[in-house]
């Protein structure tokens, strides 16, 4: 017995000191990579310097390094305050995780395969990465970038959004050639259709529009990972609670309609529909308020708040 309680002990105490190992091993190759990193780019902000002559071969991958292990932290960290930025938030992270598991599933014939062209799992799969790449960087700090996904995924939202209302138009969209494809159902095509449709659309002309100015493309007052209420352009992967809020929302909005349409579209048996469905309606339940459109109200609301807070207390 004593043996066993010996190899116990000698397995847990290997277990630790293997963590400490690694632990220390890690903070040692991120202030190798830190040093290399400064030793390279010689930040002196604003005092006389001169940049080494000499570089070291690897300087590029340390400084991916540092910049990874940057990110790293700011997911850890997005993923502790999630659960403390109120009810709807912590609920909206969990939904999507489950929306994108089922249409994981659905996109990869796990339940069934229902033969055909596949071209609903391939438009489901490209909607379906596009969302988990936005979920990972919003959580990493990256909200620009994340929305700029989140934008693909509502594209491809209103196209089978547009399908599921009117199973001719997928056909004609399956045949027509790439020219005339792109011609009939551009995002703004597609928009207009579902207007006239008179379904829920999940990108709506005004929220695409905000979505391409701000996470897109570049114009004279492009503002990089602005999410705060000062307005400051910043790098990537510094925590801003708007930022990851507002990628959660927009995020869920267009997965929501991915996976109502995908449910509606597929030829699953009614268990697997429901199951979709209820991912999908429990996934819009708990989409909070503050989008694309309206944080710059909701900035300019918290301002007069604090502002009339200011003025009660003079
Ligand atoms: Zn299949």
């Amino acid at each position: 017995m004593n043996a066993i309680y010996a190899a116990f002990f000698a397995f847990v105490a290997g277990a630790f000191t293997g963590c400490a190992a690694s632990i220390v091993y890690r903070l040692a190759i991120v202030r190798l990579a830190k040093t290399a990193f400064i030793q390279y780019v010689r930040p002196v902000f604003g005092r006389p310097s001169t940049l080494p002559p000499v570089e070291r071969s690897d300087v590029g991958r340390l400084i991916h390094r540092v910049l990874k292990d940057q990110e790293d932290r700011c997911e850890r960290y997005s993923a502790a305050r999630l659960p403390r930025l109120g009810q709807k938030a912590p609920a909206c992270y969990e939904m999507i995780g489950r929306c994108i598991g089922l249409l994981d599933a659905f996109s990869s014939c796990a339940w069934k395969c229902s033969g055909g062209d596949h071209i609903l799992e391939r438009l489901v799969i490209r909607a379906n990465n596009s969302a988990r790449g936005a979920l990972r960087l919003g959580l990493m700090g990256f909200y620009d970038e994340s929305l700029t996904l989140a934008r693909s995924v509502g594209e491809i939202a209103n196209l089978l959004s547009l399908f599921s209302e009117r199973r001719e138009l997928f056909d004609r969209w399956k045949t027509l050639d790439e020219r005339t494809r792109r011609r009939e159902f551009s995002p703004v095509k597609v928009r207009e259709a579902l207007e006239q449709v008179g379904t829920p659309i999940r990108v709506s002309t005004s929220a695409y529009g905000e979505l391409s100015s701000r996470a897109v493309h570049v114009n004279p007052d492009t503002s990089p990972q602005t999410f705060d209420a000062q307005g400051r352009p910043k790098g990537a992967s510094y925590y801003q609670e708007a930022g990851l809020m507002v990628c959660l929302n927009e995020l869920a909005q267009a997965l929501t309609f991915v996976t109502y349409a995908s449910a509606q579209l597929s030829h699953l048996e009614t268990d697997y529909k429901r199951r979709l469905f209820k991912a999908g309606r429990d996934l819009i339940i708990n989409t909070g308020r503050i989008g694309i459109e309206n944080i710059q109200e909701r900035w300019a609301e918290l301002e007069k708040k604090r502002a009339e807070v200011e003025a009660a207390a003079q």
